[in-house]
């Protein structure tokens, strides 16, 4: 069975010498307080709880699954989930990074994206269930009014109720305009809402004494498209004026899926009969509203994939320092053994470093965008929020699908590691890839990710986001630029960021003449540009290997191995991609459908 351990180390380089996050969070009101103690040992206790209470049901739940009784519509969650959830409700930690008016500890949001890491490395399927009543939280403390705010908050805060995120139906994913589900206003100002849902992640289980739906729906007069949804609330038990759990709502499970990964988390069908909810913001305003929640979630996917990633890593470097098989090319490198340890070889180095260079370059990038998230809600200076939501919402799209297809190579590669081993179900790896390979199509896919960075947050303002935080990366290749020991990060880093802009002006030239242009180029897009993000992290991070490395802790010199790796190995990736992005839409569109 695979084993996890918390890797706090690179936790507190990422969050004290690479982010400086104390210093920069204490000059938010909110988090004027924190310091570097609470947030390590706030750490050090959720690794333990996802090492010692999530790892050990990781396996088993996914052979167990869930199980949906028919006559009931209850759903079971594999054996130990129940429990698990209830140490987690009990150890406090679904309110984490929740708002203090509803009971939450108001810790920053960095603190809470190095839990769900840790958690997610441990169990992703499990940690789906309090990662989407999270997200609800944040959707109803946003667009709530305030009575569902104090019906709904306190309770999501502490983890006694869960909520999910009903979007998807049979006939329409995508392009949620599609969607049919009915709202009727009823007299009392409530409305009874029909449709039926599916894929709905953490939809239906036992885990919890309540479950709160965040569902889209049409209002009668809604106009066609996504300019006509709204969304509503729609617990499972509707809820009595004092706060206790009133009759059955008329929201069922009708089925569950049977699917490649994550088997421990029930995605369900969700037949809605009348359900009664109430609205969430506006009528007809319904996507934007639901859209902090797929913005949480889309954060929260690359967080899934970055969990996977190190997790997978870590018990690939176990395994190859155990298995012996043939000798270096080199010569014996354990001459007392039969054979020599894997680790030995080229390849298997490079397969592990990949993993390893994905899980730290993608760490920094989701910490580096958590702090930038924090100040976007906390500060106190209106240009700064502004400033920080603008640069959230460009790398929103880059964490989920770059950190995302990345999980997938990495987790590949790390069962490779194990030769055959790996695809037998029993050492856990097989479940590593299965389990990642959701990440990339759910909360909208990687295509539609891709879309979405380069039509709507760069063409779309022509650049203007991408420029402020490509000035950052120019800031640090001046600063470093005369080094001469951090020329082969610097230089790299500035070809990409020039070859960056200059892809950006091309395909933005090509749009004019046909917008199927940006469709053609965008996936290779987003992985040029998630490199050079990557670039980025990984530059800064060497210059802080190179200048403690001499003082003897061997972090520092596999920290600086690691971005050497990255640059010499993993970034000339994006010469290809830019030779496929530039080829354009042609070689895509000249066979006519007939030949297909
Ligand atoms: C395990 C699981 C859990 C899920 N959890 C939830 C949940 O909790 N809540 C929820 O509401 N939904 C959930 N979903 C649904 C998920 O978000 C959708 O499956 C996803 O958004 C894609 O929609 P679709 O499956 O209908 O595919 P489609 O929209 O039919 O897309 C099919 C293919 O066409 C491509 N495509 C579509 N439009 C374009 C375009 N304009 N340009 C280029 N390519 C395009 C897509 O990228 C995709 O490859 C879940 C799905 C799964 C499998």
């Amino acid at each position: 069975m695979p084993q996890y351990n918390p890797p706090l180390r690179d936790m507190q380089f990422v969050l004290h010498e690479l982010l400086h996050a104390v210093d920069e969070l204490k000059l938010l009101p909110a988090h004027a307080e924190i310091d570097e103690d609470t947030i390590n040992a706030v750490l050090e206790e959720g690794g333990k709880f996802a090492s010692e209470v999530l790892t050990p049901i990781n396996l088993s739940g996914d052979q167990e699954g869930c199980t949906l009784d028919k006559t009931t519509h209850e759903v079971k969650a594999p054996k130990g989930f129940k429990e698990a959830y209830a140490q987690y409700v009990e150890g406090g930690w679904p309110a984490l990074s929740c708002d203090p008016e509803y009971g939450g500890q108001g810790l920053p949001v960095l603190v809470n994206q190095f839990m769900y890491e840790m958690m997610n490395s441990a169990n992703q399927a499990w940690t789906m269930y309090p990662g989407l009543s999270h997200g609800a939280y944040e959707a109803l403390h946003a667009h709530g009014t305030p009575e569902q705010k104090s019906t709904y908050l306190p309770k999501l805060t502490s983890g006694v109720w869960t909520g999910t995120m009903c979007l998807t139906e049979p006939h329409c994913g995508t392009d949620l305009g599609l969607l049919r589900s009915k709202a009727e206003p009823q007299a009392d100002g409530s409305y009874k809402i029909t449709g039926q849902k599916i894929f709905i992640s953490a939809g239906e289980h036992d885990l919890a004494e309540n479950i709160i739906h965040l569902v889209l729906a049409r209002l009668p007069d809604a106009p066609q498209g996504s300019k006509g949804i709204s969304l509503f609330v729609v617990p499972k038990f509707n809820v009595k004026a004092d706060g206790s759990l009133g009759e059955r709502n008329p929201v069922y499970c009708g089925g569950l899926e049977h699917k490649m990964g994550i088997h421990g988390n029930a995605t369900a069908q969700i037949v809605l009969d009348g359900a009664v909810g109430t609205l969430v913001g506006q009528p007809h305003k319904g996507l934007q509203a639901m859209f902090v929640m797929m913005n949480a979630a889309r954060l929260g996917v690359g967080n899934q994939s970055l969990g996977l990633t190190e997790v997978a890593y870590q018990n690939a470097v176990v395994y190859a320092k155990d298995r012996i098989q043939m000798r270096a090319l080199s010569g014996p490198k354990s001459p007392d053994k039969p054979a020599d340890p894997i680790i030995v070889h080229p390849d298997v180095r490079k397969m592990l470093l990949t993993a390893r260079a994905f899980a730290e370059g993608g760490r920094a990038l989701s910490a580096y965008t958590a702090l930038q998230l924090d100040k976007a809600l906390s500060s106190d200076d209106a240009d700064e929020r502004k400033a920080c939501e603008d640069e959230v919402a460009l790398l929103t799209p880059i964490i989920k699908a770059f950190i995302s297809d990345n999980a997938w190579i990495a987790t590949s590669h790390c069962m490779q590691v194990y030769g055959g081993h790996g695809y037998i179900h029993e050492w856990g790896m097989e479940q590593f890839v299965r389990d990642s390979r959701i990440n990339m199509t759910y909360e909208g896919t990687n295509t539609v990710q891709s879309l979405d960075l380069l039509g709507r947050k760069i063409l779309g303002n022509n650049g203007a986001t991408l420029k402020k935080f490509g000035k950052k990366i120019a800031e640090f290749v001046e600063e470093e630029g005369t080094s001469e020991a951090m020329q082969e990060f610097i230089n790299p880093l500035a070809d990409i960021g020039d070859k960056v802009t200059k892809l950006t002006t091309e395909i933005g030239m090509k749009a004019f003449q046909n917008p199927d242009e940006v469709g053609a180029a965008a996936v290779d897009y987003l992985r040029v540009v998630g490199h050079l993000c990557f670039a980025y992290m990984w530059a800064r991070m060497a210059k802080l290997a190179l200048e403690k490395k001499d003082g003897g802790d061997p972090f520092y010199t596999a920290k600086l191995a690691t971005a050497r790796f990255y640059f010499a190995k993993l970034l000339p990736e994006t010469a290809s991609l830019i030779r496929t992005a530039r080829a354009g839409l042609n070689p895509l569109m000249e066979m006519d459908e007939a030949l297909f």
